[in-house]
Order: structure tokens, then C-alpha cells, then sequence
């Protein structure tokens, strides 16, 4: 794969992430609106925790879009620095397979897989 290609595959990708997460925070601002007009006591209290983890749920999808966001503008650098294809940590080869499964990829599986365990 040539580094044109990459480049426009993670714009697009960058592009439909974005579109996704405006989506989001529309549904999440819309949601806000419709609760905060009742009373947070009484019977309402279940519906209202049900709300509230369909809130929760809706922000770590958030945070993944904008995780997945973050890392695309990495990759988008180091195709500019010419370090693309190269981890992040160890300085060693990410490898053609994974880069294809995940374009955006900046660490090597090895490196990937201690940054996971540490978490
Ligand atoms: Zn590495």
C-alpha cells in the first residue's frame, strides 16, 4: 500500500468518525433536555437510572470515537514525519497485516499488547 492511499483512507475514516460523533452529542444534548424538565424523586427514579446508564453507555462510546479520532491523527503525522509504520515505543516495525487491519495503528502488537495489560 502506497502512503496516498493510507492518507485518504484515514481522512475518510477521520471524516465518518467526526460525522459519528456529532451525532452523538446531538442525541446526548437532546436527552439532557428531555429529563431535566421532571422532578429527579419519586416514581420516575428507575426510568431515570435506565436514562442514565444509556448516558454512560453513550460516553464511552464517545470516548472510543474520540480515541479512535486521536489515533488517526497520529497516524495522519507520521505519514507526515515519514515515520509511519513505525511503533511509537520501541521504534520497531508495526508490521503490513496489522496496518491493514487497523490503518491507524501506532504501536506494534507486542508494545500494544503491554500498554493493554498495564491499563
Ligand atoms: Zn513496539
Amino acid at each position: 500500500m502506497d502512503h496516498e492511499t493510507i492518507r485518504k483512507g484515514l481522512l475518510d475514516e477521520r471524516v465518518k468518525l467526526e460525522r459519528e460523533l456529532l451525532v452523538f452529542e446531538k442525541e446526548l444534548s437532546s436527552s439532557v433536555e428531555e429529563t431535566s424538565g421532571e422532578s429527579p424523586y419519586g416514581q420516575h427514579l428507575a426510568e431515570n437510572a435506565a436514562a442514565a446508564l444509556d448516558r454512560e453507555m453513550d460516553l464511552t462510546l464517545e470516548g472510543n470515537l474520540r480515541e479512535v479520532l486521536r489515533r488517526i491523527d497520529r497516524a495522519l503525522l507520521k505519514l507526515d514525519d515519514g515515520s509511519y509504520g513505525v511503533c511509537d515505543k520501541c521504534g520497531g516495525p508495526i508490521g503490513e497485516d496489522r496496518l491493514e487491519a487497523a490503518p491507524y495503528a501506532v504501536l506494534c502488537m507486542t508494545c500494544k499488547r503491554r500498554e493493554e495489560r498495564s491499563r
